[in-house]
């Protein structure tokens, strides 16, 4: 077989593995999965967990099912956590709380505020499990804001055998067992970070020249806590960006423009043809930090769902050349695009974070609904990330071979070691699992 017959060969197998005969009519939030599962459980509390797992043949946790992948799917049981969402305690003293893993950040983002509290940092939609967030190493964006699973403290996790085994951070393994994949077992609890509540004034700019950003990327960037440029890859323009500032910063005041880009003078969807309507307010509104850090509300689905969605992280040091080596191919991808958004993510210590041991940044894709054209370009941006150390998110789209993600960790074989340890019957496998982390 030539090298051409093999990658086709390859991509097909790939696509193939997507499609599946489906037993329920469960579908991801994007639609672009039905989930493979003979049936689907909502256990409530941990003997209803216990009595699902060790009654099943095989099972995945299913979290708010946001992944665009196959990674919550499963041919079993799935094991939604969405009845186990409650928050359990907050300990003002250790500044810690407590949280069963179903719990929703917009949820919880509320409830932390009520008693005067603050997470560190939010995705850009708050409808998204803690349990499934961190399993995948989910971020927000800000120079000093490491991923939501690097607010992580504590976590619980029943096995497949129906005990239950907690870490804290300091523990041995504790840096494994954050960032899962969901390969260990069903987190039923998780201890994240608190800190006193904050709030955030969102000023949006339009149209800044990439140009700008060969030799002040960095300034941008520390502008603000939270930091995004969106852009359509069309005359090397970052079409919008949005500097989230903490009230409590010294640099809060609004400028008319900033390194030639103009302050919007309404509210903005990041497309800009969009209603703003869904997301959080703009235009240097002060408000509380979990109204702020997302881009969309709580209240509001963030789109129809008519959407899929990819990410690429590259070390911070690569920022500049890797936009401008995705710029260069722009026109072979652009017809599928609705929205590019750039983020930084600061290092952190978790085995499976792409961000792990270095400040990255994240190239994400917003793609039309349009699979097969879709997974057709993902592999030409991944080469022309590939000199530059790229990863994928765990929770998106993408087709790098496992050779090549897992020579990119290089916590790798001892989350393998950790997984084979938790997991020694393969209880918690799926295709995702077997072809990413075992493949
Ligand atoms: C509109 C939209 C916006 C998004 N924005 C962002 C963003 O700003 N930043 C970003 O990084 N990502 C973003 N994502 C991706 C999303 O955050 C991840 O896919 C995340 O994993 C979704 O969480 P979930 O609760 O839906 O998990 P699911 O998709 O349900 O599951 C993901 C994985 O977590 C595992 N899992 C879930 N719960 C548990 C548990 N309790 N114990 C063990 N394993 C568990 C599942 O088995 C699976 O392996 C976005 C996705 C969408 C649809």
């Amino acid at each position: 077989m030539n090298r051409q017959d093999f990658l086709r060969k390859s991509s097909l197998l790939f696509m193939a593995s997507q499609i599946y005969v489906p037993s329920t009519s469960e579908t991801n939030w994007a639609g672009n999965l039905t989930y493979a599962a003979k049936k689907i459980v909502y256990p409530s509390n941990v003997e209803e967990l216990r009595n699902e797992i060790l009654t099943s043949k095989q099972a995945k946790a299913l979290g708010s099912k946001h992944s665009f992948n196959t990674i919550a799917n499963t041919t079993e049981t799935l094991i939604s956590t969405s009845k186990m969402n409650q928050v359990i305690s907050i300990d003002s003293q250790k500044m810690w709380v407590w949280v069963e893993a179903g719990i929703k950040y917009g949820i919880l983002g509320l409830l932390l505020d009520k008693a005067g509290y603050a997470l560190h940092n939010l995705a850009s939609l708050p409808h998204i499990s803690v349990g499934g967030a961190c399993a995948t190493a989910t971020h927000g964006s800000g120079d000093g804001n490491g991923n939501l699973s690097s607010a992580v403290c504590g976590v619980e996790i029943m096995k497949a055998d129906g005990t239950l085994q907690r870490w804290e951070f300091g523990q041995p393994d504790f840096n494994g067992v954050v960032v899962n994949l969901g390969a260990l077992g069903i987190v039923t609890k998780m201890a994240l970070a608190i800190q006193p509540k904050f709030e955030v004034s969102q000023f949006v700019f339009e149209n800044l020249s990439m140009n700008q950003l060969k030799d002040h990327f960095d300034e941008i960037y520390q502008e603000g806590y939270s930091v995004s440029m969106f852009t359509h890859w069309e005359n090397k323009t970052i079409n919008q960006l949005w500097i989230k500032k903490r009230t409590d910063a010294k640099n809060i005041h609004p400028v008319k423009s900033y390194f030639g880009a103009t302050a919007a003078t309404n509210h903005l969807h990041p497309i800009k043809i969009n209603s703003p309507v869904n997301c959080t307010d703009q235009m240097g509104i002060a408000g509380p930090w979990y109204e702020r850090l997302p881009h969309f509300k709580m209240g509001f689905t963030p789109s129809n769902s008519e959407e899929l969605q990819a990410e690429y992280f590259v070390p911070r040091k690569y920022a500049y050349q890797a936009i401008m080596a995705v710029e260069a191919i722009h026109s072979v991808f652009s017809p599928y695009l609705f929205v590019t958004e750039i983020r930084s993510i600061a290092a952190d210590e978790l085995w499976l974070s792409p961000a792990y041991q270095q400040d990255s940044i994240a190239i994400h894709f917003t793609w039309k609904p349009d699979t097969p054209n879709v997974m057709a370009v993902l592999p030409k941006i991944e080469a022309a990330l590939e000199p530059f150390e790229v990863k994928p998110h765990w929770g998106k789209l993408f087709t790098m071979s496992p050779q090549k993600l897992h020579s990119r960790y290089s916590k790798f074989k001892d989350f393998q070691a950790l997984a084979k340890r938790l997991d020694p019957n393969g209880h918690w496998a799926n295709e995702f699992l077997r072809r990413n982390l075992w493949g």
